[in-house]
């Protein structure tokens, strides 16, 4: 069976040498007798000549695509006119003494071959034909980079004292914010197991165990509404250091970083990265994961209209709002029509904001239809920003970070509009000093950030009970041209503060022992500092592969119903298995 060569290794030197390949029929075609065959495996094709009339490569005339076949024969040089640079073996052909037909296949439902491109195949199908997407070769690439991305997360951990360690996939819940993922305890009726949402409290306790150095390449599950860049289950790189600071955590990523891009797409990235305090980020991008390619920063008006005589600018800074405005010279702002307004108007009120104001820049004043509100001094802070005739000014209003986020919506909105170059290379920055605790709009209580682990800032603890909006959390975000990879943060290490976090969550006490008693009890044996990270790794791959999808850099993902369309999971429970495990069925979907 053993082949002298891969389908992609036959050079001109080879010429004439004796050569055994294994692979797949990518095309035959047969020009009376004689066959030709380019023969495909993962490194490339090769094409192969066949004398069907003569000699012993019989059988060559019924060679169909996706056979699997195993060629004997010799290696000749093209013909000068026939030598080929679409392929890296272009300059030679093998000439096949025998041919052995080691599987046949039937017709593939969509051709694999190169002749029609990926995306004028339903996706739905090649997800369910992944083994037949993934050969092709542009199929297969994001898995090998992703195979790189994860060696030389591996090398430059394991030369740093990381010590690689799997927590359990059977546990009990770590909150992250999502759904769980149960699975029920055949053993124990009414029991369920829970799948980690994220290794966290393992990783803590590893840190309380004296690993110091952990991490893992850990799959995650999370049970959420899919959004186009959710899977259910997913991949971190989850990472914990003992004794540290957020610097040696920022740090240490960075080099990480660094690494593995340079490993896996030989591109320098330049470190260390841009830090944004989480409060500058919204104030200037509008957004806790700015893309920093482009400008078209936010700005703070909330003291050019502090005495606006415009009600809904004034009502909203009166109550402690904000107003932020977003400038647009008159070379962009031409091709935002009254119409394009409109849009970006609904754009906003989806994030919600109220309304999105607008004046333009006409003569010494403005135009639009706020300009009769504006007062000889607003007017004159305003011709410092929009200095060009016909330059355009957009406002919202609105609480602090609904001002921010709409507005930064419609920053994002706008790049496309105009399409507005992009720097390039990777822009990859940290957001920082996120505040612990956020406002749950729905009990009207506090709600995590990142998760209830999470270290408040030392000098902020003693509003935990009495203000707690305004203590600052030790985490950060990692971003990348706008999107987070990672997020993490220095732990709470010390019972009374864990103890006090729970209850600034509203946790009662009796809960807590029931949910984390067992966490509890480990931070009374003397846990040290710690701190870490997790990276959304098949985020990662994603946008390092140029991929437009996260179902790209898997090789088996589920579709955005959160359905594998290969295995047809998840699959309608048997009535012995339900049976078996105690349970009984509701309602059942169609
Ligand atoms: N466990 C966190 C997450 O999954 C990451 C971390 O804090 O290290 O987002």
């Amino acid at each position: 069976m053993r082949r002298t060569h891969t389908c992609g290794a036959l050079r001109a030197e080879h010429d004439g040498a004796t050569v055994t390949l294994l692979g797949w029929v990518n095309r035959a075609r047969d020009l009376g007798g004689l066959v030709f065959v380019d023969l495909r495996d993962r490194t490339g094709m090769t094409q192969v000549v066949i004398d069907a009339q003569e000699g012993g490569a019989s059988g060559a005339s019924a060679l169909r695509a996706e056979y699997v076949v195993r060629i004997e024969g010799r290696v000749r040089l093209r013909p000068a006119e026939q030598r080929s640079s679409r392929l890296a073996t272009g300059d030679v052909e093998v000439v096949a003494d025998t041919l052995t037909v080691l599987s046949e296949a039937d017709t593939p439902p969509f051709p694999v071959d190169g002749t029609v491109d990926a995306s004028e195949v339903n996706e739905e199908l090649r997800l369910k034909h992944r083994y037949l997407d993934l050969r092709r070769p542009e199929a297969m690439a994001p898995l090998v980079l992703r195979h790189q991305v994860t060696k030389a997360i591996w090398d430059f951990l394991d030369a740093e004292g990381f010590v690689q360690i799997e927590t359990p996939l059977l546990t009990r819940s770590t909150p992250e914010g999502a759904r769980d993922f149960l699975v029920p305890a055949r053993n124990r009726p009414g029991h369920v197991y829970a799948l980690p949402q994220s290794p966290q409290l393992f990783k803590q306790m590893l840190m309380m165990a004296g690993t110091e150095r952990y991490f893992q390449i850990a799959r995650c599950f999370r049970d959420e509404d899919l959004r186009a860049d959710r899977q259910p289950d997913f991949t971190q790189l989850d990472l914990e250091m003992s004794f540290v600071d957020q610097d040696d955590v920022l740090d240490l990523n960075e080099r990480l970083m660094q690494h593995v891009v340079q490993a896996a797409t030989g591109v320098h990235v330049e470190v260390p990265f841009l830090r944004l305090p989480y409060r500058a980020a919204l104030d200037r991008y509008g957004s806790d994961k700015p893309d920093v390619r482009f400008g078209l920063e936010l700005i703070t008006l909330d003291e050019v209209f502090a005495a606006s005589r415009f009600n809904a600018f004034r009502n909203v800074l009166d109550a402690g709002g904000a107003v932020r405005g977003l400038v647009l010279a008159a070379e962009h702002a031409t091709a935002v029509s009254r119409k394009a307004i409109e849009e970006l108007e609904a754009h906003a009120k989806q994030h919600g904001a109220k309304g999105l104001a607008w004046v333009r820049r006409a003569g010494d004043g403005f135009s639009g239809p706020i300009a009769k509100f504006l007062s000889s001094d607003e007017i004159e802070h305003l011709r410092a920003l929009a200095t060009g005739e016909g330059d355009l000014i957009l406002f919202v209003a609105d609480r602090w970070s609904v001002a921010c986020t709409a507005l930064g919506a419609v920053r994002t909105r706008l790049r496309a509009l105009l399409d507005l170059p992009l720097a390039e290379g990777h822009a990859f920055l940290w957001v920082t000093d996120f505040p612990l605790l956020d406002r749950d709009e729905d009990s009207g209580g506090w709600t995590y950030m990142h998760h209830p682990f999470t270290s408040p800032e030392p000098d902020d603890l003693e509003w935990l009970e009495r203000d707690p909006g305004r203590v600052r959390a030790i985490a950060y975000d990692l971003v990348l041209n706008g999107t987070e990879i990672g997020g993490g943060s220095l732990r709470i290490h010390r019972l009374d503060v864990q103890k006090r976090m729970f209850r600034a969550l509203g946790l009662r006490d009796d809960e807590v022992q029931e949910r984390f008693g067992f966490f509890l009890e480990a931070l009374r044996y003397g846990a040290p500092p710690h701190g870490g990270i997790a990276w959304g790794l098949d985020r990662l791959v994603m946008l390092l592969a140029g991929a437009k999808s996260l179902r790209e850099v898997i090789a088996f993902p589920k579709n955005q119903r959160g359905v594998d369309p290969l295995t047809e999971a998840p699959a309608a429970a048997e009535r012995a298995q339900l049976e078996e495990l105690g349970l009984g069925v509701l309602e059942r979907a169609t």
